[in-house]
């Protein structure tokens, strides 16, 4: 269960009077981005503040143009409340994923609806390219956005890689070949509002959490795409790791002696249980054309008996990492985003069998899902991160 409290972002104004007004402000405002429509008196009841605090603060978040009042709710008693709600329109965050074929594009309403959702094709991903296409893309969204309040307050952005955390460069893509990019600082260069810059898969699980498990205190998230990566909450907080070289458990070893990894290890797991590997292995197994990443779900959807032997390692790799996983982290959710376990359910089924025979006892209790949000989860998290910065700042400056 997410935690209230003094938030991180407030650290460091202890002492300040204004920092009660900030508490205050950030206690009101989770609970209306959590609860969605409320009313003052339930605002009340659920923080602990007395009703003529909330009123005032209530007051002055409507005047910055954060909170609309919607109708009047229902009551078995008295008179009908006021309801209240983020107002959605008053500004957007846009997310963008950056993969080795195009970016994934999100943008997400203040209120955490998302508005629309695009993928622009890039055929070079060096970061001049990538952050080229960046900028084209997120011009046209302050245009189309520009009547809100807030207009675009924010990106974020998720990148295959490792984010170191205090300087925000991206210290190593292997998928874009990208080594020590000072990618954040070239990018605010460009553009002004608020820029987040994380790792993929860290960005999916914040969305795949948010979205599907809020309460789920142990979870983990799972990418298998070209690669493997991975998320994780930990007692109720996303980590990191040192550096924030969490999740890259696709460099565990599978097969010891096994093949060269990019990495300098051999036997990887993302070498054999990845959609890349897969793609590759199902090439050799009919002696010709690797399946571009469309037909590898046609093949999925239905193997044909020259695929089987292929598909059945896929699913053996996956079992053996994932069983090695939950043995360490004891999830209580596990969330796997895969096209090719969502274009197979019997697939699913048997990872689901095989890690259920094969996992330490403990880890019977965790409940085993597939992503509902797919490809666009790295920048829906995204969205979700500058969305996040937005609100801090909403509370930092303007109390
Ligand atoms: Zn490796």
């Amino acid at each position: 269960m997410k935690r209230l409290g003094i938030p991180q972002y407030l650290d460091g104004r202890t002492g300040d009077k204004t920092l009660s007004k900030a508490v205050n402000r950030a206690l009101l405002l989770h609970l209306l981005r959590e609860k969605g429509a409320c009313s003052r008196a339930s605002l009340a009841k659920d923080s602990g503040l007395n009703k003529v605090t909330v009123s005032s603060q209530i007051a002055e978040l409507i005047e910055l143009g954060i909170v609309k009042e919607i109708g009047v709710g229902a009551s078995e008693l008295g008179r009908k409340p006021i309801m209240l709600e983020i107002a959605g329109e008053a500004g957007y965050a846009l997310g963008l994923s950056i993969s080795t074929t195009g970016l994934f594009v999100v943008a997400m309403d203040a209120a955490g609806k998302i508005d629309r959702s695009d993928f622009f094709p890039i055929e070079v991903h060096t970061p001049e390219a990538v952050i080229d296409a960046i900028v084209s893309v997120t011009r046209n969204a302050k245009r189309r956005y520009r009547q809100a309040k807030f207009g675009l307050f924010g990106i974020g952005i998720a990148v295959p890689g490792t984010i170191d955390q205090g300087t925000r460069r991206v210290v190593c893509s292997a998928k874009l070949g990208w080594e020590d990019v000072p990618f954040s600082e070239d990018l605010a260069k460009v553009f002004g509002g608020i820029l987040h810059v994380g790792n993929d898969a860290t960005l999916a699980t914040i969305a795949e959490h948010e979205l599907n498990a809020p309460e789920a205190d142990d979870f983990v998230c799972l990418l298998i795409d070209e690669g493997i990566g991975s998320g994780a909450y930990i007692n109720g907080a996303i980590h990191y790791g040192h550096n924030g070289q969490f999740g890259e458990v696709g460099h565990m070893t599978v097969v010891h002696d096994g093949l060269r990894c990019p990495c300098g290890n051999t036997g990887c797991w993302d070498l054999y249980g990845s959609e890349l590997a897969l793609r590759q292995a199902l090439g050799t197994a009919r002696g010709g054309k690797i399946p571009d990443a469309e037909e590898l779900l046609t093949l999925a959807a239905s193997p044909p008996d020259w695929s089987q032997e292929a598909f059945s390692n896929f699913v053996d790799y996956l079992i053996s990492g994932i069983v090695s996983i939950m043995n360490a982290m004891a999830p209580s959710m596990l969330v796997i985003n895969c096209a090719v376990l969502s274009a197979s359910p019997a697939m699913f089924e048997a990872v689901k069998a095989g890690v259920a025979s094969r996992a330490l006892a403990h880890t019977h209790v965790c409940e085993i899902r597939l992503s509902s949000l797919g490809k666009t989860a790295p920048a829906i998290g995204a969205a979700m991160a500058a969305k996040d910065r937005f609100f801090e700042g909403l509370i930092v400056n303007e109390t």
